[in-house]
């Protein structure tokens, strides 16, 4: 292909940055510009990530990079191969310094990245080649980096409700025509915390799939054969890597599940890794799906007698509130936010059945058997089976969030980091959340049917087959005991650990602790 040379502006297309309604294309100029992007070894190694995660980027990517061709626009694309000698450079760094070397560039623009260490890398590349790069503001997401410095200006704590009802208020999103909120209550969180019962979900409607065409195949022989030893299977792959098929994959989540998702959101059941949750959280990351389209779907969807509001309401607070309000939380704190530890934890990483399910805990087992297969869990399994697990056991929280982006299809940097080193491991100290995320087996018990064929008993916390998180979710409370005591979140939990016998607890700690060493030793339990 013949590349305009110069270059009037070279643009920078990451990953997980495939709009083609990005600001980058505003005045794109096809005899002048050129679009740049590349599949490179550091970004899919420097985690050890999943074969499934790999595969959806790199087919995303060349997907978003035809579709711009057929637009007449000149793409220059660095595609890995299964030959490591052909890779022209680890990183993003390297790979355009060359590239630099045969065009003449004027200016290197690109969207702000969702990562702080590649906006570092491509900044310091720039400022050495005497360059200049320009960063355009993300349009994808509703709420601007001005919009939550205005937010968070003068605040002691963020509290991300009142984000919430602020942003609800600003793109008037379930409102009615008094300026209150649509069916008079904010959140309906109390209609959405329902289990499943003894007979189990009932009428799931049918998983879409979405079969991997030439390109994705393609894709996926090259991962096999070059990332061979990495984690998860490809052999379910299915993720949409369109926009169009994006578009679809919301249009059946809106159809079939909108309607009974707030009401079972926080419910678990095994094998079943979807049940009434919609899996778009990789789609709208890579950039595939806007979050106004969501957002005005469900509320369509509302409108219309579709959905009701307590479902819709739910769905659009994962979008609204809580996706914006992590972003902002991360741009507003990085780079330090990463170095956050607030609970003193060693550096012990993740345990080894973390990255191939094996475990005869059959909550740890069922969620894995998930990510394995689809790279995807939803946020209850993540937050309160296997994020607990390791918030409970002291894994280091940026392992924790080192694991997440390895092993999720919809992990960015910006968004894996306030969730799980933030709200799930509680190492910024209370920015996201104000209590950690903790609870014994009781809660997994209540919320799913994994404790019924465990050889765990939920209900013991010390002696043989006690469940090992309702042993180390006393161990915990009691270990941080000082931390969390005046936590007036934390007093129903607090309350009950005053209840425990000295006894009891000394066996407790004792059980912690042999756990610990087992997961440090590499035993299986
Ligand atoms: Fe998980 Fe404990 Fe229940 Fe087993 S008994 S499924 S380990 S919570």
């Amino acid at each position: 292909m013949n590349f305009p040379n110069p270059v009037r502006h070279l643009n920078i297309i990451l990953g997980d940055q495939l709009d083609a309604n990005s600001a980058l294309f505003d005045d794109f100029d096809p005899a002048e510009d050129l679009i740049w992007m590349a599949e490179t070894l550091e970004e899919a190694s420097h985690v050890w990530n999943h074969k499934i995660r790999l595969s959806f980027f790199f087919s995303a990517m060349r997907h978003f990079r035809d579709q711009q061709l057929t637009l007449g626009h000149k793409a220059l694309y660095h595609a890995l191969s299964i030959d490591p000698s052909a890779d022209r450079g680890k990183n993003f760094a390297e790979i355009l310094e060359k590239d630099l070397e045969t065009l003449q560039v004027e200016k290197i623009r690109m969207v702000m990245p969702g990562d702080f260490r590649v906006k570092q890398m491509l900044q310091a590349l720039a400022d050495d080649k005497n360059l200049d790069l320009q960063i355009l503001p993300d349009r994808h997401f509703y709420v601007s980096p001005e919009i939550f410095s205005a937010h968070s200006k003068g605040r002691q704590n963020l509290v991300m409700e009142f984000f919430y009802r602020e942003q609800r208020k600003r793109f008037d999103v379930l409102i009615d025509p008094e300026g209150r909120p649509e069916g008079g209550s904010w959140n309906y969180d109390d209609q959405n915390r329902e289990s499943f019962g003894k007979k189990g979900p009932q009428d799931l409607p049918s998983t879409p799939t979405f079969l991997p065409d030439v390109v994705t195949r393609e894709v996926m022989d090259m991962v096999e054969q070059r990332f061979t030893h990495h984690p998860g299977e490809l052999e379910s792959f299915d993720w949409p890597v369109t926009a169009e098929s994006a578009q679809q994959a919301l249009d059946d989540f809106i159809q079939h599940r909108l309607p009974n998702f707030g009401r079972y959101e926080d419910a678990m059941w095994q094998e079943e890794a979807l049940l009434f949750h919609s899996r778009l959280s990789a789609l709208l990351n890579v950039k595939l799906l806007d979050p106004r389209s969501c957002v005005d779907a469900a509320v369509a969807a509302y409108h219309s007698g579709k959905a009701p509001l307590h479902s819709v309401e739910g769905f659009v607070r994962q979008i609204l509130g809580w996706r914006e309000f992590i972003r902002g939380i991360y741009l507003q704190e990085m780079p330090g936010y990463a170095d956050g530890n607030a609970l003193q934890c060693t550096d012990r990483n993740v345990p080894t059945f973390f990255w191939d399910g094996e475990t005869d805990m059959a909550c740890v087992a069922d969620c894995m058997q998930s990510v394995l297969k689809l790279a995807w869990s939803h946020h209850i399994p993540r937050l309160m089976v296997l994020g607990q697990f390791s918030l409970l056991l002291g894994v280091h929280p940026y392992k924790f969030h080192q694991w997440h982006m390895a092993m999720y299809a919809d992990a960015i940097d910006w968004v894996s980091l306030p969730n799980t080193l933030g709200m799930s491991q509680f190492g910024d100290g209370g920015i996201v959340g104000t209590k950690p995320y903790c609870a014994s087996g009781n809660y997994i018990n209540k919320m799913s049917n994994y404790c019924r064929g465990c050889k765990y008993d939920y209900k013991k916390s010390h002696g043989e087959n006690a469940c090992p998180f309702t042993t180390l979710y006393w161990d915990f409370l009691d270990r941080h005991h000082d931390r969390f005591a005046k936590n007036p979140r934390m007093k129903f939990q607090m309350n009950h650990l005053k209840k425990k016998s000295a006894v009891d607890m000394s066996a407790i700690r004792n059980q912690a602790e042999t756990l610990r060493r087992n997961i440090d030793n590499g035993v299986r339990f």
